[in-house]
């Protein structure tokens, strides 16, 4: 009796295992396509300059599970020169990330225009001569390279140690202008009905 209760549950716990992953399917193949529109396979280019655009938003940031950025609107263009051993990759970001304002705390959607540039040379670990900044080395017999984790980084250095509302053209933090115009369109209606109702007029008489 206790064995082929035992039996059942082994099968039931290995029904329950394999839903489990049937259900996470589709979330992986979504993951492995993600990653695959930034997996640029350099052996099949030509000497010289190639053009690269990526439209990033909230499903970008879901592939980096520790990101501060959770969810954002911004065109990356990736322009790759390729020479002979090494690329010359330089991105250019601009769009919007959703962040807090460090001044008055209201979300708000913080401008990034940046550019970033890095060289990746093929080169086996043996031959490293020099550790400069901004080189990324890779093995010689790659043949894709994988620009997210570059992306991301990229993303992350564009954005300012203060995060804030932008400034007005007279130099006036615009932080609260919906709360503000809600504000000012409350006292039109006031002095609206002011002029309206007579009697008010009368106590404002009597106040003078
Ligand atoms: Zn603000």
């Amino acid at each position: 009796m206790g064995l082929e209760k035992a039996f059942n549950n082994y099968w039931l716990i290995h029904a329950f295992v394999y839903v489990i992953l049937y259900l996470c399917v589709p979330f992986f193949e979504m993951m492995a396509k993600e990653l695959q529109i930034y997996r640029i396979a350099f052996v099949g280019l030509k000497p010289g300059k190639h053009i690269f655009q990526y439209e990033i938003d909230r499903s970008f940031f879901d592939l980096f599970e520790a990101s501060p950025v959770k969810d954002g609107v911004l065109k990356v263009e990736l322009e790759l020169d390729k020479k002979n051993g090494f690329f010359m990759l330089d991105f250019r970001i601009d769009g919007t990330i959703k962040s807090v304002c460090d001044r008055c705390s209201e979300d708000f959607d913080l401008e990034l225009m940046d550019d970033h540039s890095v060289i990746i040379k093929m080169e086996a670990i043996e031959h490293h001569t020099d550790v400069q900044e901004d080189v990324i080395f890779i093995s010689p017999a790659d043949t894709h390279l994988e620009v997210h984790q570059l992306i991301y980084e990229f993303i992350l250095l564009s954005i300012p140690m203060k995060k804030a509302h932008p400034l007005s053209e007279n130099g006036e933090p615009t932080c609260g202008d919906m709360i503000q115009s809600y504000f000012s369109t409350d006292e039109e209606v006031s002095e609206a009905e002011e002029e309206v109702d007579p009697r008010w007029k009368a106590l404002k008489g009597l106040k003078k």
